[in-house]
Parts: structure tokens; sequence; C-alpha cells
């Protein structure tokens, strides 16, 4: 059973009667699961949609409608599969205590690798699983490989019944499902020869095998210390070099780059990114790989109206990461637009000064950085800091930070949607 959480006006679901509430039992006699049952189940142009009122009735609809044309609910969130493993590195052993509670939930869910590109390790699959993604056929799925050679893997995954993950990539890839693929590279576990093997063996793989980025492990000063550490300088050098080796046989062999390295592994190994036409079509941006060049490539495309910006003095929150990489970014488009840009680099109070990304940054600390500026016009904050409800990692709201600093904020991922929002918040 599913539920409905909103019903849009104007829709074949508000002609219907449902609301907010309605459970969804079933399809074509079909028990509904999740969203992906929702989806793929009531594909058609004609079916029998079984539903629970809240009041408890139970109605059966014989809908028809044309194709394409969406059904017009939007559903509860799903339950989230929980993971199997215990990486030494992961993100939720490196938060502090006190924030959401969603933020602690270990989730590694298949459904949301296909749905929003969330990586999964695929090593909590029951068979149902299995046969589903084949079933719905799944594809592109996000997939943590971290290492091809097992005994490597399940150290790295700390899961010790994690199953090698070739012969079960091959058996999805045997139906057309094809993966996006990360390595999450720890110094001393997975880098040096069992990096070159794994990007060999994923590369050796076949084109179902989309692409593969190495991205350095991050640790926040809450992490496990003991256990695993970050990459120095000269090991995210070796891991380029084996990574950028890789691509040129791709680009031989193939035609396209194929490894990449994150935006992060550059920055921490001090080497220049590569060029645009390296990252392909930016397949694993939101994972942090290409994510300035893709920047670059955004304002260039867009063609942004600069008469609202002209003459502007623009603050633009960011990280410590990417403030060295951000006038690269900033000098160009001041010239072109006439606006001051003023970067402003927050450091995390949350996480530590150690955790650089923009994505983390609490409100509280933009909150601070932004208190006494009424001297800009407006500050750009970085998009990715905020979640689909506004709020940022310590929860702040987005309405909250505006009401509490003397200056107008625009949320944005790429310059061009800040300039495109006819309100500011
Ligand atoms: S796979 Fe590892 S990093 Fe991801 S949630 Fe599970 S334990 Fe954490």
């Amino acid at each position: 059973m599913i539920r409905v959480a909103a019903v849009h006006p104007e829709t074949i679901a508000a002609e219907l009667g449902l609301t907010a509430g309605t459970e969804l039992l079933a399809v074509n006699g079909q028990a509904l699961g999740d969203f992906l049952d929702w989806e793929f189940l009531t594909a058609e142009e004609s079916f029998l949609l079984h539903v629970r009122q809240p009041d408890g009735e139970e109605i059966e609809f014989d809908i028809e409608r044309p194709l394409g044309e969406p059904m017009g609910v939007e559903l509860e969130p799903p339950s989230i599969r929980r993971c199997a493993n215990r990486c030494d590195f992961c993100f939720v052993d490196g938060l502090p205590d006190g924030l959401r509670d969603v933020l602690y939930i270990r989730d590694d869910d298949y459904r949301l690798s296909f749905r929003y590109g969330n990586f999964a390790t695929l090593t909590n699959l029951k068979p149902h699983d299995t046969q589903r993604i084949v079933d719905y056929r799944l594809s592109p799925l996000y997939v943590s490989v971290h290492a091809t050679d097992p005994v490597a893997r399940r150290y790295l995954l700390r899961n010790p019944t994690a199953p090698a993950i070739i012969p079960q990539l091959r058996g999805f890839a045997d139906h057309g499902i094809e993966f996006h693929t990360q390595i999450v590279l720890s110094p001393g576990v997975n880098d040096g020869s069992v990096l070159e093997q794994t990007l060999g063996d994923l590369y050796a793989f076949g084109t179902a095998i989309l692409d593969c980025s190495v991205v350095p492990v991050g640790l926040t000063e809450f992490s496990k210390h003991h256990l695993v550490r970050e990459p120095t300088a000269t090991e995210c050098q070796a891991a380029i070099t084996l990574v950028e080796a890789r691509a040129r046989i791709a680009r031989r062999e193939r035609g396209i780059s194929w490894a990449f390295g994150a935006d992060e592994l550059y920055l921490r190994a001090g080497v220049e990114l590569p060029a645009s036409v390296h990252y392909d079509g930016f397949d694993q941006v939101e994972n942090g790989v290409g994510a300035v060049r893709w920047l670059q490539q955004q304002i260039a495309q867009e063609g942004l109206r600069f008469g609202e910006w002209s003459g502007k003095r623009i603050g633009v929150v960011t990280g410590t990461a990417m403030a060295q990489l951000m006038p690269m970014v900033l000098e160009p488009l001041s010239e072109q637009s006439g606006s001051r840009f003023e970067l402003m680099p927050v450091v995390n109070t949350l996480f530590g000064a150690s955790v650089t990304t923009a994505g983390l940054l609490p409100g509280v600390a933009v909150q601070q950085a932004l208190r006494a500026r009424a001297d800009l016009d407006f500050a750009l904050l970085p998009g990715e800091a905020l979640n689909d409800d506004g709020l940022f990692i310590d929860g702040m709201s987005l309405e909250l930070l505006q009401a509490s600093v003397p200056l107008d904020l625009r949320p944005s991922k790429h310059f061009s949607d800040a300039l495109s929002l006819s309100t500011v918040v």
C-alpha cells in the first residue's frame, strides 16, 4: 500500500476524488508496494485502480487516460531501504548529535539510485529486488563499487557477506541494465594497484558501465579517524595519474573519457581541472565530478541577462573548497556583467573546517557571514546546501535565514537560475 500526500487540482486524481491520505492499494489486482509499482503499473492508457479513501471506503476506478497525462498525485515518501554495510568513512558516522533524525539513516536504496542518482552498493538486494530491477528495467543505476576485488570491497564496506560486484553487475547487464559507477578512494586500501585493477576491471566489463568516478574519502571531525584518513596531495596525484591513463585509453577506443576524478581530487592534488570537453555529458556532476567546468559551461550557454546585475554588489556564498576555484568563474562574469562579486567562503562550523563542500554548509554559519552585510545588494547561496523543503543541514530554513539578514538572498546552483528568479526570497 502507498498513500497519497497531495493531489494536484484539475487532474485525473482530483476528478476521481482522491485526496491526501487516500491509500492506493492495487492496480489491475496487483498490490502496490512503493512508488515504482505505482509508476510502472499505471503507465498504461487504461487500468483498474483500487483505493481506500480516508473514511475507510474502498473504491475501484476503471481509468482511461491519454498516454502521458499525469495522474496528478504526489505520494508520501517511501520507507528508505537501510544499508547493510558499516564503511569506516560513512557520512552518518561523521555527523554531530542533534540533527534531524532522517540524516542518521544509512540509506542504500536501489530505487533512489534509479530515481535520483543516489549511489547504492547493491549489497542489500533480496531476490525480489533483483527481479524488480530487471522487470522494471531500472537503468541506469548508480553503483558504489569502491573495489572490484571482493576482499578489498568487503573490507571497505565492512560487510563480509557483500557479493562480488562484477558477477552481480553482469547479471543485470545481461538484461540491459547500465551503470554509473564510483570509487570512494580510501588511502592504503583501494588506491594504487587496487585502484588500477578496479578501473581496468570496470572498463573491461564493457559499455554497460557508462563511466567511473574516483572521489576522495571525505571526513568530518566526528568521523572514525582511528580507522580511516583522507588521502594526501601525493596520493591524490597518483590517483589522477591512473584515472587519466584510463581516460586516454577510453577516448582512443570508445571516444569518451569514461574515467573521471572528482573536482575534490584535483583540488587536493593541486592539479588543474581538465577542460569541459573531458567530462562527456557531465553525468556525475551531482557527485562533484566536473562541477566547476559545468558551471562555466552553464554560464556560457545560458546567455545571462546581465542587465539585472549591472552595477550591483553581489555576495557569492560558498564552501572553502570551491572558493579556490570560483575566481576562474567570477572574474570573467564580473567583466561581462559589470557587477562586483564578493566571494564569501564560509567555514563549516557544524562539521569542522576540514569539511569544505558548499553542500554541507549549516544555515547558522551562513547567517553569521551575512548578518552585517547590508552593503551588498544581494547574495547568492549555494542551492545544493538546501534540501527540497528549503532546509540547511542544521535544520535552519531559508525563510528564517532571510528574516535574520539585512540583504536579499537567492539560492543558486549555476547563476542563471538566480537571475531567472523574478522574486527575491
Ligand atoms: S554504504 Fe557505507 S557509506 Fe554508504 S550508508 Fe552504508 S555504511 Fe554509510
